[in-house]
């Protein structure tokens, strides 16, 4: 029988209460790993107690201090990099060199995390009227809540949890219950690092969990990353109660290409996008919007690179593409797949049946691409999270911005081409928060804001980077006066 996973609460591992387990399968070959305690709300309220305690401290100890503990977890987090990496690809099922790219993201948070005494100073002036100044200092929140989804497991607490620490903020983390191993190593190398009890804590669960979170009282903020109908339900429930909130959705990423585009490149660069981890980015490319000619010229190299991609377990030497997260995710994928043919779609390349000898018991879908899909419909609006790519063709770059911009979605949109001017245009005019120009995954680097727009992403501020920093502190402005004689005013 698989263990059951632990919570991280106060400086120690709890067995949950909890009168429901969830089992956590390999997606590659359908094997139980664990099982994932559902934790009532009676232990997230003891988590955000402890950390509400810890709290007291943790705010007072110096931000030099702090960034200590950040570069003794990077040291570890170096140490362990294979193990979390095979770890990322054995829950979720990635290949293991996307596995690594997520864990060198991560790190390079808490890398970035780690300048926080700059980041977080204060601006001071002199004088604002004879003999007063005034000055604004940041100072952490409280208790800081990051909820995150399936298909980063490793990387995505990350985008938050070192700049919240470092800010001096105390932290409870609740993983996906579909990926929840990864966490769980992590929070070993918390341990081994020696944060005080109470400063960063651990909550296995579901959306039960979840709900006492975002209603409970000593929780400051919520971070969240997932879906769209669910990221909406944190906002709005998350501020109803006064916390501050982040919450990055869902994407439908439109790709477009100009016949001027790098044949080779393009192809490499859009198929990656399409297919890396088995299509379950947020930042991956779900629709390819050829332009004029580039339909004759791009259409029969994407689908022979889509034919050719190796589609295994990502543990293996070779293999360029994992499973999909669940039986019933393959299902949906395989469900809009049919709705597009239903609408009038034209499968160039029929992933569907996909049989991995060895592997009979995983999610495997191969890459596929519909053509000939109608912009208007519903596989060209839905977010299909899978090895799916939607092909529209269309005459010019302005009908492909305004069907960019029809969409609902606003996490990414990329342009392929060697006109520097249509991508000047292209960079202007698309709404969307993170833009390619002859990339495929415009993923920011850690120093850069997570910039998702509409319904890609609820809240202000974005994670990583300065938006971070701005996120998990309040200003507060003091203006100030002295005595005659101890102040300037002669
Ligand atoms: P999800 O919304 O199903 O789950 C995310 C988290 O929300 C999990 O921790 C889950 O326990 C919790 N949750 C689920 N249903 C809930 C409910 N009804 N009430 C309260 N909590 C609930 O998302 P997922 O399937 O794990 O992840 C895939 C989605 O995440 C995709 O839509 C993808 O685009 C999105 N995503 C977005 C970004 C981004 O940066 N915008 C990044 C990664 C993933």
């Amino acid at each position: 029988m698989a263990d059951e996973l632990m919570n991280f609460v106060n400086g120690g591992w709890r067995k949950s209460s909890a009168s429901q387990t969830l089992a956590v399968n390999n997606p590659a070959t359908g094997e139980v790993l664990a099982n994932v305690p559902l934790s009532p709300p009676s232990e997230v309220d003891e988590a955000a107690r402890a950390a509400a305690q810890a709290f007291l401290q943790w705010r007072r100890v110096p931000a030099t201090q702090r960034i200590q503990y950040l570069f003794q977890l990077k040291g570890l987090m170096e140490e362990h990099f294979e193990d979390l990496a095979r770890s990322v690809t054995i829950e979720n099922g990635k290949v293991l060199d996307d596995a690594r790219g997520e864990m060198r993201r991560a790190i390079e948070n808490v890398e970035v995390a780690c300048g926080i005494p700059t980041m977080m100073l204060g601006d001071f002036s002199e004088d604002i009227a004879r003999g007063i100044d005034e000055y604004m200092i940041r100072q952490p929140l409280g208790v800081s809540a990051i909820i995150a989804p399936f298909n980063f497991p490793g990387m995505i607490p990350f985008w938050f949890l070192p700049y919240a620490l470092a800010c001096g903020n105390t932290v409870l983390v609740k993983p996906s219950e579909r990926t929840p191993i990864t966490m769980q190593k992590v929070f070993r190398l918390f341990e081994q690092v020696g944060f005080p009890p109470g400063v960063v804590n651990l909550v296995n669960g579901g959306p039960e969990t979840v709900n006492a979170i975002l209603d409970h009282p000593a929780i400051q903020s919520v971070s969240f990353v997932g879906s769209t109908p669910v990221a909406r339900h944190i906002y709005s429930r998350a501020s109803a109660t006064g916390k501050r909130v982040q919450a990055q959705g869902g994407a439908k990423n439109p790709l477009i290409i100009l016949p001027d585009a790098d044949v080779e490149m393009t192809t490499n660069i859009v198929t990656d996008s399409v297919y890396g981890n088995a299509g379950q980015r947020c930042l991956a490319a779900a629709t390819v919007v050829t332009i004029a000619d580039a339909d004759k010229i791009f259409k029969p190299v994407l689908a022979e690179a889509a034919e050719k991609r190796v589609v295994g377990n990502g543990l293996e030497a070779g293999v360029q593409m994992g499973p999909v997260i669940t039986p019933q995710s393959k299902n949906r994928i395989l469900g809009l797949v049919q709705k597009g043919l239903d609408e009038g779609a034209r499968l160039l390349v029929d992933g569907r049946d996909a049989r991995i000898p060895g592997y009979e018991n995983g999610n495997f879908i191969r890459p596929t691409i519909l053509d000939n899909v109608a912009p208007g419909s519903t596989l060209a609006r839905t977010e299909i999270f899978g090895p799916v790519m939607s092909m529209i063709h269309m005459d010019t770059v302005e009908q492909a911005i305004a069907f960019v911009n029809s969409g609902e979605y606003g996490n990414m949109a990329c342009i392929f081409t060697s006109s520097g001017a249509a991508a000047r245009r292209f960079r202007s005019e698309a709404q969307a928060g993170n833009i390619g120009i002859n990339i495929g995954v415009a993923a920011p680097m850690a120093f850069f804001p997570f910039s998702g727009w509409k319904e890609s992403f609820f809240g202000t501020l974005h994670g990583q980077g300065k938006h971070a920093v701005e996120f998990y502190t309040q200003t507060k402005v003091v203006v100030e006066r002295w005595l005659k004689e101890w102040s300037r005013q002669f």
